[in-house]
């Protein structure tokens, strides 16, 4: 077989596996390279159930986008939010408003070590008001299970179907991947990453990137349905 020049000429470049020192060219050095023990070239049941998750997350936000509950951001690209929906009242005559924001996200890292596709972030926010003031707003928090006074379409199954959404709040940026606990507190309140130990598959060292994970399309589904069949929007200030 004749092997043309070019091709050749490839495969006399001295090639530095990536763990090699960097005096010899490598990218890591030996002792920060992460041992894996999951074969991650082969298809993962993980990876799986990710995709059937956040395939059956895609359906549910195009049916939102269909029915005109989920709006296109003018500003930011792949990303649609619902109107400020009308809630209730909290017991101190606090308006509470709530809204899901859905974000696609491209190629990501999973908290099972599995390159995603992409993945549809969730983010969920509250606001409460006093007439025309914002008293209060950010995250959608516990506080919302403090509602008393419903709005129309409202009652306590969509309230606690909100209550459970904040689970799936961000689901894309998580610190830790699925075979770690969570940090302890410093003196200060602050997280100690380093309390966590590597991942016993990868090596993976909690902090070191955000990992994906697929939101609950059950959770996704009720609070989508919690603010779709609630009629009171909240009017744009
Ligand atoms: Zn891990």
């Amino acid at each position: 077989m004749i092997i043309p020049a070019h091709i050749q000429s490839m495969t006399t470049i001295a090639r530095h596996p990536a763990g090699a020192p960097a005096s010899t060219g490598g990218q890591f050095k030996p002792s920060a390279r992460a041992a894996t023990d999951i074969d991650l070239s082969a298809p993962t049941s993980t990876l799986a159930a990710f995709l059937a998750a956040d395939a059956e997350v895609d359906r549910l936000v195009h049916d939102a986008i269909e029915s005109g509950l989920l709006i296109e951001n003018r500003t930011s690209p792949d990303c649609w939010s619902t109107p400020e929906i009308v809630i209730g009242h909290t017991p101190d005559g606090q308006r509470a408003t709530a809204s899901l924001t859905f974000t696609r996200l491209p190629d990501a890292q999973s908290v099972n070590h599995d390159d995603v596709p992409g993945v549809w972030e969730v983010s969920a926010q509250a606001s409460y008001h006093k007439g025309r003031w914002v008293q209060d707003c950010g995250y959608l928090t516990e506080k919302i299970q403090n509602v008393v006074k419903f709005a129309p379409g409202v009652d306590q199954t969509s309230v606690a179907a909100l209550a459970a959404v904040r689970s799936e709040h961000l689901n894309s940026f998580n610190p830790g991947c699925a075979h770690q606990g969570e940090p302890t507190k410093d003196g200060h309140g602050r997280s100690d990453l380093d309390s966590v130990p590597p991942c016993p598959h990868t090596g993976y060292r909690y902090g070191s990137a955000w990992l994906a994970r697929a939101a609950d399309p059950v959770k996704v589904a009720d609070a989508l349905a919690a603010l779709g069949s609630a009629t009171k929007v909240e009017p744009v200030r």
